[in-house]
């Protein structure tokens, strides 16, 4: 049983070091209990708090323990009467080839699902992100401006396409021309503009020619920095997401940004709202899914998987992640179906 383990605390970027590959036995099921095989796992933006121990909503992952993670899995023995052998569950057995359960936590996926990793993406945690943040908090109406960065990836370019199904002018902010030319030609974006370009803020400004209603903030720094003075009086901002801040060691060198942004606040009456998704909607998961299996049943949403080969190479996709490096969800085959 392969595990991925944190051997260190990253200090900014994680690196290889970070991270150490142990083999275990595999463990055996003993009775009310089901040994799962891991087939997907997710790599996720917020892993890397787990890997920090900075005070955060959730505990951080121990030196020498496995990293913690969303999987979709096999059962691969039962001695559990709800599982068994073969049954697709979505579970949180982390960065393991193996795991027991007792059952405690673990969903049942329908094996007719034409793809399980679905449950770690599109239909599962990033989707239902993307369905409350932009949804409950940014409230966008009908001719409104939405913007969103990190558009491509597992949350951003849901957002986008909800904003599109709501009727609005949807610019998306990504990394790079391929991602930006698939978020117009692929996602159905009216506009995306490449963060790395230095003209950024004059881009966006032109590409949102009546000012920014709905701000979905995946990034921070300066992404935001190119938003803030385009947002409208009365703008909605769902704060999902700070990646761009999360290897930073220390807070920014300059000037103090802040009182900016205190008097945009309230001149403009901006709502500007943080959220944890699990914590604060989890009751509503069921809308949620209604609604998204309806609208990838009708082709309406589309969802682009970066899938790695192999557990041995979670490290490394993971520390890309944090770079830009994938294109779409990051999920890695741990096991062949
Ligand atoms: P993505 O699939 O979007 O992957 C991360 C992307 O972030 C990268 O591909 C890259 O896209 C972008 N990025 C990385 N580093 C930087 C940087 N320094 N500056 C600008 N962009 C950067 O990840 P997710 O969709 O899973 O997550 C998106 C955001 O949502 C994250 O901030 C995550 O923490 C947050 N989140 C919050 C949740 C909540 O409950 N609040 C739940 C789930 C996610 P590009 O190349 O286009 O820049």
């Amino acid at each position: 049983n392969r595990q991925v383990q944190l051997a260190a605390r990253p200090v900014g970027t994680p690196t290889a070091a970070d991270f150490h590959l142990a083999t275990t036995a595999v463990p055996v099921a003993g009775p009310g209990q089901l040994l799962l095989r891991t087939v997907y796992l997710s790599l996720d933006p917020y892993m890397r708090g787990r890997m920090s121990d900075a005070a955060s909503y959730a505990a951080s992952v121990a030196i020498g323990a496995t990293m913690v993670g969303a999987t979709v899995c096999r059962v691969q023995s039962s001695q559990h009467a709800g599982f068994a052998v073969g049954d697709w569950v979505l579970a949180y057995t982390g960065w393991q080839d193996y795991a027991l359960s007792d059952g405690t936590g673990l969903t049942k996926l329908d094996p007719g699902l034409a793809r399980p990793s679905y449950a770690l993406g599109v239909l599962g945690m990033p989707g239902f992100t993307a369905y409350m943040g932009l949804l409950d908090i940014g409230a966008p109406k009908a001719g409104e401006t939405v913007v969103v960065a990190a558009a491509t990836g597992a949350v951003g370019s849901v957002v986008g396409q909800i904003a599109k199904l709501k009727g609005c002018r949807v610019v998306g902010i990504a990394g790079g021309a391929d991602k930006c030319r698939s978020a117009v030609q692929e996602l159905g974006f009216d506009a995306c503009i490449d963060h790395h370009n230095p003209d950024l803020a004059a881009l966006l400004a032109a590409a949102c020619p009546k000012g920014i209603d709905v701000y979905f903030e995946n990034v921070g720094g300066k992404v935001f920095d190119a938003v803030l003075p385009l947002l409208n009086t009365a703008a909605r901002v769902p704060v999902c997401g700070l990646i761009a801040q999360y290897n930073a060691t220390a807070l920014p060198e300059g000037p103090d940004r802040s009182p900016l942004l205190m008097r945009t606040l309230l001149t403009k009456r901006i709502r500007m709202q943080g959220f944890i998704i699990f914590d604060d909607y989890g009751h509503r998961y069921p809308e949620f899914a209604k609604d998204m299996s309806q609208w990838l049943a009708n082709g309406q949403i589309k969802f682009r998987e970066d899938i790695v080969n192999g557990l041995e190479n979670a490290p490394q996709a993971f520390i890309g992640l944090l770079e830009g490096k994938n294109f779409g969800k990051l999920i890695v085959r741990v096991a062949n179906d």
